[in-house]
């Protein structure tokens, strides 16, 4: 966007602050002048709160142990070293997504953002690279903008880490199918539907990369991400969600 549109939407934005109320960004209830949520839905939003797996990042029960680990990452180090979400996925949280992607709300970008900063913790302030899951070209036309790259930017609006936005492509897959058993054919699919951008290649290699993304159901999109991102030669793989499904956790594939 050109600094006269960036500045020409700034005051179009200002003048509607102080003729229109905001509402609540899920239900529509009036709010005054503040932005974001009424109380009722704050109220229904749970958020990922300690315990967690110091790996995956499941909530996990009980309290007292320094930094837990859950059975199957103790069994497996999954690819992905640290994964962290803000909030759990369910259906409220699934409003909001929802709302912000497929509905344009994007005045819920800067709650969105403040919540995945405080998730992400250590693995912003020890990052080298912020990169979004990118979508698919058609996606993209589709939506018209990557809510993962609207994300990541605001998390990382500064020179450091450094917000990469094309490290990744996303393609559909070339390799044929057919001969392949189901297992082998996710494996393949999700491996080869993302490639590094050339360009990136030296960036990448010996890089911290924080991973943004949405929503993490299976993880295997992100794990994806962090396979190709290793075999280019990345140091490690760290991602942060804002929301992620706990009750039907998977080991990350
Ligand atoms: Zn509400
Ligand atoms: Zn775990």
């Amino acid at each position: 966007m050109s600094l006269l549109a960036t500045t020409a939407a700034r005051l179009t934005t200002a003048v509607v602050d102080l003729v229109l109320p905001h509402k609540c960004a899920v239900c529509g209830t009036v709010l005054g002048h503040e932005r974001g949520l009424c109380a009722g839905c704050w109220s229904e939003l749970r958020f990922v709160v300690p315990p967690v797996c110091r790996s995956c990042g499941v909530p996990l029960p009980g309290a007292g142990v320094a930094s837990p680990i859950c059975g199957l990452c103790a069994a497996e180090a999954p690819v992905i070293q640290r994964t962290r979400a803000a909030l759990v996925y369910d259906g409220h949280s699934r409003r909001l997504i929802v709302g912000f992607k497929h509905y344009g709300r994007l005045s819920l970008r800067p709650l969105f953002v403040g919540w995945l900063q405080r998730a992400a913790g250590e693995l912003l302030d020890e990052a080298d690279l912020v990169v979004p899951v990118p979508l698919h070209r058609w996606r993209l036309l589709h939506r018209g903008f990557n809510q993962a790259v609207l994300l990541a930017h605001g998390i990382a609006p500064g020179p450091e880490p450094r917000f990469v936005p094309d490290v990744l492509v996303r393609h559909r897959p070339t390799v044929s199918q057919q001969s392949l058993s189901r297992r082998e054919r996710r494996t393949n699919v999700t491996a080869a539907a993302f490639r590094v951008a050339p360009a990136w290649r030296s960036a990448v290699v010996g890089s911290r990369v924080l991973l943004v993304d949405d929503v993490l159901t299976t993880g295997a999109t992100l794990d994806a991400c962090a396979r190709v991102l290793l075999a280019a030669g990345a140091g490690a793989v760290d991602a942060v969600c804002l929301a992620r499904v706990t009750e039907s956790h998977k080991a990350p594939i």
